[in-house]
């Protein structure tokens, strides 16, 4: 029997997560050691959105410190995994007839270095970042999401990172204990139910959830990393909510595991 590996979002929040130690991260260090080893990594980051596909290709990809106004330490952190052109060739391959870019400009961002520090420390095994093509719907990165799914029977771990909810103006980071807005748990609540239930199309047509949705999802990189994952689902398979929480009143920290 094949053993399929699990696909992964992770709600990726503050890029100080990358040096705390909190229930978040030390929920995404459990998942690393719960799951099998993977081969490799393909990551769809919510901070690269960009107008075409794209995949990162070089062997060594450099780490991105995509942020600004942060403490020095954060800067000097550096995530040295290897990268694997064998995994972006296969990539390219597999959303054919979509044009996918070999890039070797582009590294690993924050969105997934802040969590795949904590989920294999050691920095070991290769990652390939896979762009967001930002001028398509989502019912784009759903399909994307499905093409890639052979990938999960040779020991891919793909992950998304991005926020379910994610409103940075009306978040209030590092103020202790925020309690989180009306919006937010109801859209993340609503979420969580049709991810239970497996009923996709309301998730890929999030917009439709109104006004919950406008606040929840203003933009839509942080939320559009789910629907790769959702796109990698089989019938009926598990869902677990393995992190959990809502930073600053409105960025949730849902990690959704499927397998
Ligand atoms: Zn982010």
């Amino acid at each position: 029997m094949i053993s399929l590996m699990p696909t992964i979002f992770f709600g990726h929040g503050n890029p100080m997560n990358a040096l705390s130690k909190n229930s978040y991260t030390e929920g995404w260090a459990s998942i690393g050691k719960s799951i099998p080893r993977p081969k490799a990594v393909l990551a769809v980051s919510a901070h690269w959105y960009i107008p075409y596909c794209a995949v990162t290709s070089n062997l060594n990809p450099r780490t991105i410190h995509d942020f600004v106004g942060f403490p020095k330490e954060l800067y000097q952190i550096e995530y040295p995994a290897p990268g694997s052109r064998e995994l972006a060739l296969r990539v390219k391959d597999l959303l054919v007839p979509v044009a996918v870019s070999l890039d070797e400009g582009w590294g690993l961002d924050h969105g997934t270095w802040s969590v795949l520090k904590h989920v294999f420390p050691k920095a070991d095994i290769p990652i390939v970042q896979l762009s967001i093509d930002e001028t398509q719907p989502p019912s784009f990165h759903y399909e994307l999401g499905k093409r890639l799914a052979s990938l999960r029977e040779a020991g891919v771990l793909i992950i998304g990172s991005g926020n379910i909810v994610h409103n940075l103006s009306a978040c209030s980071w590092g103020e202790g204990d925020v309690q989180p807005f009306d919006w937010a748990v109801r859209f993340e609540e609503h979420a969580r139910e049709l991810l239970l239930k497996g009923d996709d199309a309301p998730l890929v047509n999030y917009q439709s959830f109104g006004r919950d949705a406008m606040l929840s999802a203003p933009t839509p990189e942080h939320y559009l990393p789910l629907l790769y994952v959702l796109g990698l689902r089989r019938k009926k398979e598990k869902v677990s909510f393995p992190v959990q929480g809502v930073d600053g009143g409105s960025i949730s920290m849902l990690a959704v595991q499927i397998g």
